[in-house]
């Protein structure tokens, strides 16, 4: 009977494996599909100056309008789109779709467009030597400004081959495009990379800001990061900003650059033009 027993725990085990992988092949699929079918959707969070609170820039972020579950966060497809690679036609459709986007807001209303869009590009473009290309193809066919153009990286790259590492990012500035560290102080223990490698964006990382309000050890380790960007010559951007008063002390500590919930969520790049012309139509 304990026989049985065992053999049948191991059915149960291989029939959830089972059901495991053929959900997985299923979601692959269908996130094959998902970039021919138009099912990705392109949203946009705003970026303002501080302290006047201007929207300055915007970042693109990818949704998956999936048929059968609704919309999906990157958190659940990105992940799976790393594994298998399709991530590289993902990120490169949000690019396009991005510097068309901001391309046209420019054109039709300069006044409320914002200056620049920044992408994410996951690490794995840096082992592809047609990313410069492929960049200054988007810039090419959408005609946006290369100065309007940031591309945001996390420092997983600084994990990899410095020296190929560092070609990629100096062809990528030449171009005239600028290049972000995403969700800065939480990937790398060694700041030397920033010797080395040409960047000219600082984004710190949304951990730092949560529990910002009322530990002092916390505001100062923020208020040296903002610091450390400034002496550097950087643009230091404080992500994940959701109340008024980590508003208030990302101010005073002289931080140019916030993107957060209490600032604009990521929506739809129609609606976010909506909220930021009404405003301006008011006597
Ligand atoms: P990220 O690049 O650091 O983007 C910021 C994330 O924080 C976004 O989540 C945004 O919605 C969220 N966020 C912004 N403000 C707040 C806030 O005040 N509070 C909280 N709790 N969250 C806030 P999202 O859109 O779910 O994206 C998650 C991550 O997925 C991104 O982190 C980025 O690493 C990745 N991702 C998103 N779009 C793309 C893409 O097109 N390509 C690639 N390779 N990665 C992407
Ligand atoms: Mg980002
Ligand atoms: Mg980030
Ligand atoms: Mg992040």
């Amino acid at each position: 009977a304990a026989k049985d027993q065992g053999k049948n725990r191991f059915l149960i085990f291989e029939t959830r494996m089972h059901e495991q992988l053929l959900s997985r092949l299923d979601q692959e699929s269908r996130l094959r599909e998902a970039v021919h079918r138009g099912e990705l959707r392109l949203h946009l969070q705003p970026v303002v100056a501080l302290p006047d609170g201007q929207v300055s820039g915007a970042e693109a972020l990818v949704r998956w309008q999936d048929p059968e579950r609704g919309l999906q966060q990157p958190g659940s497809f990105i992940p799976l789109a790393e594994e298998t690679g399709m991530i590289i036609e993902i990120d490169r459709w949000i690019l396009l779709e991005a510097c068309r986007t901001i391309r046209r807001w420019q054109e039709e209303s300069p006044e409320s467009a914002p200056a620049w869009v920044s992408v994410n590009l996951s690490a794995i473009h840096l082992d592809l030597p047609d990313l410069t290309d492929h960049v200054a193809y988007a810039l090419a066919t959408t005609g946006l400004s290369p100065h309007c153009l940031v591309l945001e990286l996390t420092e997983t790259v600084m994990m990899r081959d410095l020296a190929v590492t560092s070609a990629r990012l100096e062809e990528l500035r030449e171009l005239g495009v600028k290049i972000a560290i995403d969700d800065f102080g939480t990937g790398y223990s060694s700041l030397g990379y920033l010797r080395d490698i040409p960047v000219d964006v600082l984004k710190i990382d949304r951990s730092f800001i949560t529990g910002l309000v009322g530990n002092g050890r916390q505001q100062e380790l923020v208020s040296a990061i903002v610091q450390l960007g400034h002496t550097l010559g950087l643009r230091v951007v404080a992500e994940g900003v959701e109340e008024a008063e980590q508003l208030t002390l990302l101010t005073v500590m002289g931080c140019k650059y916030a993107q957060g919930y209490h600032l604009g969520r990521p929506e739809p790049a129609d609606e976010l033009r909506a909220h930021l012309t009404v405003p301006a139509l008011q006597p």
